[in-house]
């Protein structure tokens, strides 16, 4: 049974050609996952189709009121399932946490938007709060879309060679290494020799070298786990 997964936003247009496109699209043509984009508008009762409030106790922006948004996902979700809210004061998502996700039966992600939601939708229908980063975004689709995106790598079959998984970046607590490809020449710059030697071992060997030279220029905190994990192993 593949994952399915349901995305609550006001904006469900946002994410038409991320859908159709590339490795995700491939993956959902063949159904390795089944994705359904919902319009929150689509539970409002009023002739308006009002999905948001001021906020009481005053105030800068509107909240998404808890009527809609609740029976929108009460009418989505299924026994067992995650239901996730997209928001900056959230868990930091990251590997670990798309690797949990990839292995799950359905998942509803909620996109907030204007000042956020009603705080009763995170205490009744919410069961993990995830923020993609220390910025503040004009509404959660996008961060759902970057969630689904580094969940679907996760899942068997969506990359045509599952290798990508063990190369890059974070696997193994290091950046990936430089890629290059042909031409071997260009404008003055060359290929390192190394890659042009066909010696595995050595190309090994300097791709390593590589990932912990740059681990340690561009991400300190993840080289001192890297140290420290090498060091007792
Ligand atoms: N007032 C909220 C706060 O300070 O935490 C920010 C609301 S933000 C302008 C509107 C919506 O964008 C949020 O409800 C959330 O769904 C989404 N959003 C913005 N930044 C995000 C981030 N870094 N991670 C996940 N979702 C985010």
């Amino acid at each position: 049974m593949s994952l399915r997964i349901d995305i609550l936003t006001l904006f469900p247009r946002m994410l038409d050609g991320f859908l159709a496109e590339s490795i995700l699209g491939k993956a959902i043509a063949r159904d390795l996952l089944q994705v359904q984009v919902r319009d929150l508008r689509d539970w409002c009762t009023d002739k308006h189709r009002t999905a948001d409030d001021r906020p009481f106790g005053g105030g800068a922006g509107m909240i998404l009121k808890p009527e809609p948004t609740i029976a929108a996902i009460e009418a989505v979700q299924s026994p067992g399932c995650q239901r996730i809210y997209l928001t900056p004061d959230g868990e930091p998502f990251g590997e670990a946490m798309a690797r949990e996700f990839a292995a799950a039966d359905h998942l509803v992600f909620l996109s907030g938007h204007y000042e956020g939601i009603d705080q009763r939708i995170r205490d009744s229908v919410i069961d993990r709060e995830v923020s993609i980063g220390d910025y503040v975004l004009t509404n959660g689709t996008l961060p759902a879309a970057v969630v689904v995106d580094a969940v679907a790598r996760f899942i068997p079959g969506v990359l045509g060679d599952e290798k990508s998984l063990t190369h890059e970046s974070f696997t193994g607590k290091l950046l990936d290494f430089p890629q290059y490809t042909r031409p071997a020449e260009f404008r003055g710059m060359s290929v390192p020799d190394v890659l042009l030697t066909g010696n595995h071992g050595e190309i090994e060997r300097w791709r390593q070298a590589q990932r912990i030279e740059k681990t340690r220029q561009v991400r300190p905190d993840l080289f001192q786990k890297y140290r420290h994990e090498s060091d007792h192993q």
